[in-house]
């Protein structure tokens, strides 16, 4: 079976010269194991953190090891009583075809409730990103203008939709191209622009001529400082990523009014969605509800075959993907 591998790590903008397919063995299951073959896998913003050698909130990828990464498949193989054969499993042993996993960090899903790749997008890590992101980080209430950035992704297009569903006001989202933009009219924005017209804070402030009460932020930079300048009294902002500064090499402009935040009293408050586990009951049946009443609707951009998800995961970070990027196996 084959895997990806860290070739090197970038300087800047990723290269396929940084990954490498090679061929892997494939081991038996050990006691309380199973070999899952993979069907799908996540490309995702994180993972550009993780080519780096420095300590951060999830260790850094090893050169010459194997990537790893969200992904659902169908045990194969198995020495764990509770994940028998032709199980279908969420997992976070993905960039390889075949994949030896722990049955205790696997989680059966449900192909029957949405489709198997929904479990990395919709239902998944960036569905409960969005939720919990609005909901607790940026403690969202009914009433409230949302301007989200990002707002055409995984995250950013259903942090606009779970806004509206839960009574905002008024949401806006900036995208980087018009397509994207006419997309998130299609999905019930009240507004939305392409970041590349022209600087954001115009176009924010046309969007949104009372001001906007929630932020938030996967971009960073020029988008953080221009939310800055918009946000009300009291306003609320999730950090939730900082996607403009992911292939810098020098550090960010902006923002440079930071200072506004103490007069407006304003919130910036730093989110991990892997400190809101507890949210997930309370998301996945939610979402379920949604998703079964056609509330809520999600874009995918599939790529195929694992020899092509370094070229995927390279296409995501410069903006080639609607909704959820997804590789499938
Ligand atoms: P997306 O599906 O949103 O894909 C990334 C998008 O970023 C691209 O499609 C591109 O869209 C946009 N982008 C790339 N470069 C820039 C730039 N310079 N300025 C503005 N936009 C840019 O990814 P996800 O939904 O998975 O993730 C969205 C954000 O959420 C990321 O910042 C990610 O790191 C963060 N995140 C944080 C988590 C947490 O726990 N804190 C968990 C999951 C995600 P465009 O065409 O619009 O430029």
């Amino acid at each position: 079976a084959h895997q990806v591998v860290l070739a090197s790590r970038p300087d800047g903008t990723p290269t396929p010269e940084n990954f490498r397919l090679e061929e892997a063995a494939l081991p038996a299951p050990g006691p309380g194991q199973v070999v899952v073959a993979n069907r799908w896998m996540s490309v995702d913003p994180y993972m550009r953190g993780r080519m780096n050698d420095v300590k951060s909130y999830v260790p850094p990828f090893q050169v010459d090891r194997p990537l790893d990464g969200g992904a659902v498949g169908e045990v194969i193989a198995s020495s764990a009583p509770e994940l028998p054969v032709g199980a279908t499993v969420l997992h976070g042993a993905g960039w390889r075809e075949h994949a030896l996993v722990e049955a205790s960090s696997a989680t059966v899903v449900d192909p029957g409730l949405a489709p198997e790749s929904a479990y990395l997008g919709v239902l998944g890590m960036p569905g409960l990103t969005a939720y919990a992101g609005l909901m607790a980080a940026a403690r969202f209430r009914p009433g409230d203008t949302v301007f989200v950035s990002g707002a055409a992704g995984a995250v950013g297009s259903l942090v606009g939709q779970i806004a509206k569903l839960s009574g905002a006001a008024r949401v806006i989202g900036s995208a980087g191209s018009p397509e994207k933009v006419a997309r998130l009219l299609e999905l019930g924005f009240d507004a939305a622009f392409d970041y590349h017209d022209g600087p954001v804070l115009p176009q924010l402030r046309r969007a949104a001529p009372e001001g906007i009460d929630v932020y938030f932020d996967n971009v960073g930079g020029e988008h953080l400082e221009a939310a800055i300048s918009a946000l009300n009294v009291h306003g609320r902002v999730c950090l939730c990523g900082a996607i403009s500064q992911y292939n810098a090499t020098e550090p960010p402009a902006a923002p440079r009014n930071l200072a506004l935040a103490i007069g407006k009293q304003l919130s910036l408050q730093g989110f991990l969605v892997s400190g809101h586990q507890d949210l997930g009951p309370e998301f996945r049946e939610k979402m379920a509800g949604w998703l079964a009443a056609g509330e809520i609707r999600w874009d995918e951009t599939v790529r195929e075959g694992l020899d092509d998800a370094p070229q995927a995961f390279i296409d995501l970070l410069a903006g080639a993907n609607t909704g959820k990027m997804v590789v499938k196996l």
